[in-house]
């Protein structure tokens, strides 16, 4: 009897501690997805839109909804309730909280240093993507210490600076400079040994750089067309996230990829919430690109998709609208509506027809989801702050903050 109850005991403490080793598995493979303006009400919506599609009423899951571990975020600033994305990408990049419109620096101006650094130094290779131009607040935080979000060149200046593997999705909004009187970005990164990389054909003749900086065709704008607006030829974010993947997992002690849907903010600020919809379903797709990697690693991959904060206020439902949300009014809205106040007005017609809220053109200070999968994922469910997110992928990492 005696015996017997010692095995058991034994069996019980190794069970559980392959089931803590199991949960706490480190990862190699990481990747961080920030919906920029991407709130819960947002994520609803598009479920129901594509609940509508299907003739049915209810909820049809994005994939990353469906991620088992599951938390809610709060993203205020240091100095207001509701964020801009420079302190928001501060706080996921850095664990510390800053003032609006700063990047990478604390509310005193020091430097702050992000976790990509960190990780790059313990020779993981580094992804940076978004969809919008790459000196903008949420991928710049990544990779910049500025006190102003707005000295885009300067920002732009410290992208080679980096030494990270991978850039890619929008390019600059100003390559030299407010005044056009500055040296050319690109030629600085072709000098810092960066291979620039114009599509996908020019990507399967150039693939074997050691660095690369992938963007659009050239005479596109500098950031990527909505998903609404994508012509045959443009390139979207799952195509970039597939590009990094290729080219980053080369090294054989992982990487780390931050990849931001970055105008899933600028559809939410115009209130066009067809335009916000299709961009959300395309930064799922993205999503499902990292999913399918880690289908094949699944012991060593671990998948966070949260946003900086909500932009929008959306609601299914508003004031006197009833219980029937009505997709039929965006049905043949076939491009996406540019930020003016005039339209905004204009179009703010089909929202009400559809029964669709919307409370600002601006931020909002709600908690945005935190949706993970993989190795070490437990650590994102729960309550969580934005300065939490960066902290717990050190932990999983086993890497000092
Ligand atoms: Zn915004």
């Amino acid at each position: 009897m005696k015996k017997s109850v010692h095995f058991l005991t034994l069996a019980l403490i190794f069970i559980s501690i392959s089931f803590q080793s199991y949960a706490l598995n480190k990862p190699k493979y990481i990747f961080l997805f920030i919906g920029d303006g991407m709130g819960i009400s947002q994520v609803a919506l598009t479920e129901a839109y594509l609940a509508s599609l299907k003739g049915t009423r209810g909820s049809e899951p994005l994939i990353f909804s469906k991620f088992p571990s599951y938390g809610l975020c709060t993203t205020y600033s240091a100095n207001y309730h509701i964020t801009c994305s420079s302190a928001a990408g501060t706080a996921l990049s850095t664990g510390t909280k800053t003032n609006n419109y700063m990047l990478g620096v604390d509310p005193d101006t020091n430097k702050l240093k992000s976790i990509s650094y960190k990780l790059h130094e313990k020779g993981l290779s580094i992804g940076i993507i978004s969809t919008v131009p790459l000196e903008q607040a949420t991928p710049a935080a990544f990779y910049a210490n500025s006190a102003s979000r707005k000295s885009y060149y300067d920002i732009s200046l410290q992208l080679p600076q980096s030494g990270f593997e991978f850039f890619g999705g929008g390019d600059f909004t100003d390559p030299k400079g407010k005044n056009n009187d500055k040296r050319d970005i690109f030629e600085i990164l072709a000098d810092s040994n960066y291979t620039i990389i114009r599509g996908f054909q020019d990507f399967e003749k150039k693939k074997g750089s050691e660095k690369i900086a992938f963007f659009q065709s050239k005479g596109k704008d500098s950031e990527m067309p909505f998903a609404i607006d994508r012509k045959e030829d443009d390139i979207k974010l799952s195509d970039v996230v597939k590009v990094g993947i290729d080219h980053l997992y080369k090294n054989k002690k992982g990487f780390f990829m931050m990849a931001e849907g970055g105008k899933i903010d600028w559809a939410a600020h115009s209130n066009d919430a067809k335009t916000d919809i299709l961009e959300i379903i395309d930064f799922a797709d993205a999503v499902e690109t990292a999913y399918n990697f880690y289908l094949k690693h699944p012991d060593e991959t671990l998948i966070i998709v949260t946003a900086d904060h909500d932009t929008g206020g959306a609601s299914l439902g508003r004031d006197k609208g009833g219980y029937i949300i009505d997709f039929n009014s965006f049905s043949d809205q076939t491009s996406s509506f540019a930020v003016d106040n005039e339209i905004i007005k204009k179009y703010s017609e089909r929202n009400e027809k559809a029964n669709i809220g919307w409370t600002t053109s601006g931020h909002t200070g709600v908690y945005v989801p935190v949706y993970s999968i993989g190795a070490g994922s437990q650590r994102f469910s729960g309550r969580l702050d934005n300065t939490d997110i960066p902290k717990r992928i050190m932990e999983v990492m086993k890497i000092k903050f």
